[in-house]
């Protein structure tokens, strides 16, 4: 093994090393290189982290909200600060662009920024005289401990999805990273440890599925954020609901991009490289399957096409690159496979990145953009989650067809439609089932204070991350029924 740092926990307060002798490396996708050592904590470690999280609570949900939100003004300053370093750190371990990285960061602010409106967010209601004097009002209370199950793809802005909402609810949290890009973590909790949160608040372990198994077993939590894939996200669903647990889980998607005949064609084209080919494919509202309408078929294949000849493939963190990486090598085959599948189920390969090369870089995992014509709803490119930089291109006669086709999908991530109408537009809106709709929009994400939805296979559970949702899913509604004698 290379001789990089082991990644310590963060527990009541401290850094701390792990005991465990399970240890994985952690590599920087655009080279290749071994850029930390990451531990699988043991199930004791992860248990101190939840021991720390309930002794810290009872002081918590007693520190005035005013006084809570406080700590994330402050945390908004220090990631401001720290902006670039944040956003460097996310391209080195992700792969993503620096500007991808910078949008990243941007976002996972404006989630530390809603947690400053606490106060008022997470007021309560009341009603007078609901009887002859009697009054009734509800109260929002914190729950205790919650954790976080976090992906690679976004590893410093999903965290933040429900970080400072939990602890500014007056909740206290673990948060367990992805083991293949823990590194934005750190960087994270180095700013919550400058701060100087009261120890056992926020906590970090680092691990895979026994931590995963020991926060959702325990009687010390009460709730799970999961943000991952769909099998990995229906077992937490299940075994957080087998344990009593609240859960959100925002899983895995195929994402439709309906492209009707009165779009404006550049403009369309261009919002379709971004949602396929932006961080390489892996984002969770990444285009996936185009559905051109038979009149604009042609000439938009040729309009794409011509584009993503032109993408510069490299080291995310050099300017001018416009699409990193994917993010292992594992995952560089399983990209590779797909095509390899689709070209024998008859898929046309229009544009074929399979072997990209990257000067200066031999050992990335490097995927060039690809697209697929002639695709039909049925092969494995239209109806399995890629993650990888492959767009695929489906004919259709109708709205009706296309509608059948995203009807069919198990998923419902996410959906577009490119058009000048106002009636497809509402149509589309109104029948598609899909968490979040783009009207002329290739990546359809939230800001913080909307929820982040997600329907179907992508998503199990009731309240979703970011705005209203979220501020309920951490809180529980007391009623307060009141006569004075
Ligand atoms: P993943 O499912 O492999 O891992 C997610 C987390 O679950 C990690 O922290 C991992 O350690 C943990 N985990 C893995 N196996 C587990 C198990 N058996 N029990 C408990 N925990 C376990 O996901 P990934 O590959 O890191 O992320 C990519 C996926 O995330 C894609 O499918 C993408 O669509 C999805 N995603 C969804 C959203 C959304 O909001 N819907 C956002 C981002 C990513």
């Amino acid at each position: 093994m290379v001789d990089v740092p082991v990644l310590k926990n963060y527990i009541n307060g401290e850094w701390i090393e792990s005991n465990s002798t399970d240890i994985r490396e952690v590599r920087n996708p655009a080279t290749g290189e071994v850029i930390a050592k990451v531990p699988m904590s043991t199930v004791e470690e992860t248990e101190d982290a939840i021991k720390a999280a309930n002794k810290a609570f009872a002081r918590w949900r007693r520190t005035i909200p005013v006084t809570r939100a406080r700590y994330f003004f402050e945390m908004k300053t220090l990631m401001e600060e720290k902006f670039e370093e944040l956003a460097r750190q996310v391209v080195i371990e992700n792969g993503k662009t620096i500007d991808e990285a910078r949008g990243e960061i941007r976002r996972g602010i404006e989630n530390v920024e809603l947690a400053t409106g606490i106060p008022s967010l997470m007021m309560g209601y009341n009603a007078e005289d609901v009887a002859v004097d009697i009054d009734e009002m509800v109260i929002r209370q914190p729950m205790g401990v919650f954790f976080c199950l976090a992906p690679f793809n976004f590893p410093s802005m999903v965290p933040l999805w429900f970080l400072p909402t939990a602890v500014a609810t007056g909740n206290t949290f673990i948060l367990k990273p992805s083991p293949i890009a823990p590194m934005s973590s750190m960087k994270l909790f180095e700013l919550i440890d400058e701060l100087g949160f009261p120890p056992g608040v926020i906590n970090l372990v680092h691990g895979d599925v026994d931590s995963a198994n020991t926060l959702l077993d325990s009687p010390g939590t009460k709730g799970v954020s999961f943000v991952g894939s769909t099998p990995v996200g229906r077992i937490v669903y299940e075994r957080a609901a087998a344990n009593g647990k609240r859960a959100q889980i925002q899983a895995g998607a195929k994402n439709f991009l309906l492209v009707m005949p009165d779009a404006d064609l550049e403009r369309t084209a261009s919002a379709l490289m971004t949602s396929c080919y932006g961080c390489a494919g892996e984002r969770c509202l990444a285009g996936a399957v185009i559905l051109a309408m038979d009149e604009i078929h042609d000439s938009l294949v040729k309009t794409l096409v011509d584009r993503a000849k032109i993408i510069r493939v490299g080291n995310g963190l050099e300017e001018g690159v416009h699409m990193g990486p994917v993010i292992t090598a594992k995952a560089k085959a399983r990209t590779i496979d797909f095509i390899e599948r689709a070209l024998k189920e008859g898929a046309n390969l229009l544009v074929d990145g399979r072997d990209v090369k990257v000067e200066g870089h031999p050992n990335g995992f490097f995927v060039g953009p690809t697209i697929f014509g002639d695709v039909k709803p049925d092969m494995c490119i239209a109806q399995e989650e890629i993650f990888g930089p492959v767009m695929s291109i489906i004919k259709v006669k109708s709205y009706e067809e296309a509608l059948k086709i995203i009807s069919a999908s198990p998923y419902g991530n996410a959906a577009s439609i490119f058009t000048s109408s106002g009636k497809w537009a509402r149509k589309f809106g109104y029948e598609v089932e899909a968490g979040n709709i783009g009207i002329n929009i290739g990546i359809a994400a939230p800001v913080a204070h909307f929820p982040f939805s997600g329907m179907k296979d992508s998503f199990f559970g009731d309240l979703h991350g970011q705005g209203k949702d979220g501020i309920r899913f951490f809180t529980e509604d007391k009623v307060v029924i009141t006569r004075w004698f």
